[in-house]
């Protein structure tokens, strides 16, 4: 499960609103991006929904149940950090365990998940490091295998790339998108680039100033944009 609905959701910092009131729906097992210039509220609805801030106004529904009030640690999704948020003293395996841990995982559990996890994303040879043994991009595999031993209803990522260098980009989306594959997990992608959107995928929400510009397919967006900004952000044909 991991269908997640906003409900005339507002968010302001002080006297400025940064998100005006907002519907969305995201489907279980879609893999919704975000995506808009900088400073356009992507990072803000990510941390709304994740619960890491608080709406100042309307409803966070998570597999039906009103989620507004619930915290972070009780709304069962699993933000994804970059890859620098690992712990450098510990292995590869106890950073993958750390939050197993934190919950009380038993450890026979934790370690059925860490292997589990491990082959998913190809870090088996790897458990013994430490994460300055690493690439960085084992190192961003490291920091999404943390939150898939968590086993949450969906993954949220904020620009999970960004620090990677052009070439680990490219392969780094297409592991993303193969784990979503495999997982068949909701998740939502925070990015400001169009190529990353437009290839990665299922449901595209284009913000502006936090309005919703358009929402959709990247076809959808590519063939049928509702306005000019969407069409010169995605890129459409004049
Ligand atoms: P994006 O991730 O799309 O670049 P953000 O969600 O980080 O955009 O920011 C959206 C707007 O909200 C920006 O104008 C930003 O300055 C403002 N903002 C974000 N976080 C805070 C905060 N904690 N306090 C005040 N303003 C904030
Ligand atoms: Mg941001």
């Amino acid at each position: 499960m991991g269908q997640i609905k906003l409900n005339q959701v507002t968010k302001s910092f002080g006297e400025t609103q940064v998100i005006p009131p907002l519907d969305l729906t995201i489907e279980d097992g879609e893999f919704t991006v975000f995506v808009g210039p900088s400073g356009c509220g992507k990072s803000t609805l990510l941390r709304l929904i994740a619960g890491l801030e608080d709406i100042t106004s309307g409803h966070i529904e998570i597999d039906g149940a009103d989620a507004t009030n619930v915290p972070p640690a009780k709304r069962g999704l699993a933000m994804v950090f970059q890859s620098y948020a690992l712990y450098p003293h510990m292995s590869v395996r106890k950073n993958i365990a750390f939050p197993m841990k934190m919950a009380g995982v038993p450890e026979d559990e934790q370690k059925r998940r860490i292997e589990g996890a491990a082959k998913a994303l190809n870090l088996t040879d790897y458990l013994d490091r430490k994460p300055g043994q690493l690439s960085g991009g084992q190192r961003q595999r490291v920091a999404i295998g943390r939150s898939i031993v968590r086993e949450p209803s969906a993954f949220l990522f904020d620009e999970p790339l960004s620090n990677l260098d052009a070439a680990l980009r490219v392969g780094m989306r297409l592991e993303i998108s193969e784990l979503h594959e495999r997982l068949k997990t909701t998740m939502i992608y925070v990015t400001h680039d169009q190529v990353e959107a437009m290839t990665m995928a299922d449901k595209i929400v284009v913000l502006r100033a936090g309005f919703i510009e358009q929402v959709g397919s990247p076809l959808d967006l590519y063939h049928a944009p509702r306005n000019e900004f969407v069409a010169g952000f995605i890129g459409s044909p004049k």
